[in-house]
């Protein structure tokens, strides 16, 4: 068993956090697993690393214990690249040269435009350019990676399961069917950067022998993507564990902004980590 915690250093840990992160050490030590700690940090600009000694330094204070060297995906970027080489083989990834404002438009003007649980997908404009195009085009603009999901059913071996250990929204544990197309052509990279969420995730999960994968049931719709990469890419399968939310009192997710409800903020003010823990539920 080998469970981890995948926090990004764009702010500082609040309760959200502690939840998450002793939902997965709890889930290893009770098995006498391991637990790790991965710092996501391949969004430059939005990270600090002042707010990675932070999440340090409150998850000792929590009591988690940790294998080390932990390891960031900022330091990983050829092992993504290669990840990407693979699909870019494979034929299912195509350049993609919409800016955020055109999608936009292309939705609303479409009469027909995708959508699914989470909003509008992307309506695949760029998935029609000729291979001359896409090579012009690809000298000159900025672009982004996406996966071509239709191409992507060709190269599957037939339909793709996740086991489900917690409940996910709306079940019960077991086997779920991977629907493909709930989150559309994602994007796995941009010309500057050779790595999306999805793409570091499966290859650091694999990489990191983690066996069972706990995390917020926000990230159920991207557990379906992230199945389609690991088959595409013939990595090991995890199972699955989406675990509730931690809201704040009018039902919604605790933003980065909530100060108030950060780590930090409540040992300042005298709580201890039994009292953490008890807040959250555990
Ligand atoms: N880094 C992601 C986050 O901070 C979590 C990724 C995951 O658990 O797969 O929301």
């Amino acid at each position: 068993m080998k469970t981890r915690f995948a926090p990004s250093p764009t702010g500082y840990l609040h309760l959200g956090h502690a939840f998450a992160a002793l939902t997965a050490y709890d889930a290893a030590r009770a098995e006498g697993g391991e637990f790790v700690l991965r710092i996501e940090d391949i969004d430059r600009p939005r990270c600090r690393p002042e707010y990675e000694s932070a999440i340090l330094e409150d998850l000792a204070w929590l009591g988690i214990e940790w294998e080390t060297p932990v390891r960031r995906q900022s330091e990983h970027f050829d092992e993504y690249a290669g990840a990407l080489a693979t699909l870019e083989q494979m034929g299912v990834l195509y350049p993609c040269f919409c800016t955020r404002k055109e999608i936009t438009e292309e939705v609303t003007r479409a009469v027909d435009a995708p959508h699914g649980p989470e909003g509008p997908l992307y309506p695949g404009t760029c998935r029609a350019l000729s291979s001359e195009q896409r090579v012009a085009r690809m000298k000159s603009e900025p672009y982004a990676l996406r996966l071509d999901l239709a191409k992507a059913g060709e190269s599957m071996k037939g339909p793709v399961y996740f086991n489900e250990h917690g409940r996910g929204p709306g079940g019960e544990a077991g086997m779920r069917h991977v629907q493909p197309h709930l989150l559309g052509d994602v994007v796995l990279a941009r010309k500057e950067l050779p790595a999306s969420y999805h793409l570091a995730v499966v290859v650091d999960d694999a990489l990191q022998g983690i066996k069972l994968v706990t995390r917020g049931e926000d990230l159920f719709h991207a557990t379906h993507i992230q199945r389609v990469l690991q088959e595409l890419l013939g990595l090991p399968e995890p199972a699955y564990a989406h675990h509730r939310l931690i809201l704040d009192e009018t039902g919604k997710k605790f933003s980065k902004r909530n100060e108030a409800v950060t780590l930090r903020a409540l040992r300042a003010s005298g709580a201890s980590p039994a009292d953490i823990r008890k807040r959250v539920g555990l």
